[in-house]
């Protein structure tokens, strides 16, 4: 059964996204209102501005559906602002958010001095090959929840912290893979979304 992917089109990167997907061959639908959600098998929350996305999110009565669906398995795929609203806690904000995935983030959490930079990630679940992952403005998680397995870390200040995540149908990464040419993070989602 051929799938059909929602990518949450409220604002910031979901061009990108959808972009990617359709390259894989996938069909997608922008997710601008609640009617929109129907007929989706899974959704991409991209990144942007977690708050403005959030708000939005309350406002057209996305929110809650939406967190319906997750809970009931639908596979979700968060990056970067998306990771923030699945968020189950954000560091000193009340912000809007899913809170589906059981960890802590810290927002924009490399400082202002290193606003975005690109990185070679080990990343073992998707080969070998290091991931080119680009990281803007990127939050960084805190803590995890027993449930939720590591798929990448950095090490900063000499802790690890995550930044890509999984836990059962919510995958979530800090950084951008929309932005690059390696699919292989999509790839990932994709088969999330088959099995
Ligand atoms: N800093 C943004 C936020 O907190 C996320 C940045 C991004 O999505 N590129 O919402």
């Amino acid at each position: 059964m051929s799938k059909c992917i929602g990518v949450l089109a409220l604002q910031g990167a979901f061009r990108e996204h959808v972009a990617a997907l359709r390259a894989l061959g996938v069909e997608t639908r922008e997710v601008r209102q609640l009617r929109d959600l129907s007929g989706t098998d899974a959704m991409v929350i991209p990144g942007g501005e977690s708050t403005t996305m959030g708000k939005l999110l309350n406002e057209l009565g996305i929110m809650q559906p939406l967190r319906e669906r997750i809970d009931s398995g639908m596979p979700v795929f968060g990056t970067c602002a998306g990771l923030i609203l699945l968020c189950r806690e954000i560091v000193d904000s009340q912000q809007p958010r899913l809170g589906e995935l059981d960890a802590v983030v810290r927002r924009n959490a490399f400082g202002r001095q290193v606003d975005s930079f690109e990185e070679n990630l080990p990343v073992p679940v998707l080969g070998p090959e290091p991931f080119p992952a680009v990281f803007i403005r990127a939050p960084i998680i805190m803590n995890v929840g027993s449930g939720v397995e590591v798929l990448a870390h950095v090490t900063q200040d000499g802790d690890k912290r995550a930044v890509a995540v999984r836990q059962g149908n919510i995958l979530a990464a800090s950084f951008h893979p929309e932005l690059t040419e390696d699919t292989r993070f999509h790839k990932y989602f994709l088969d999330m979304c088959q099995s």
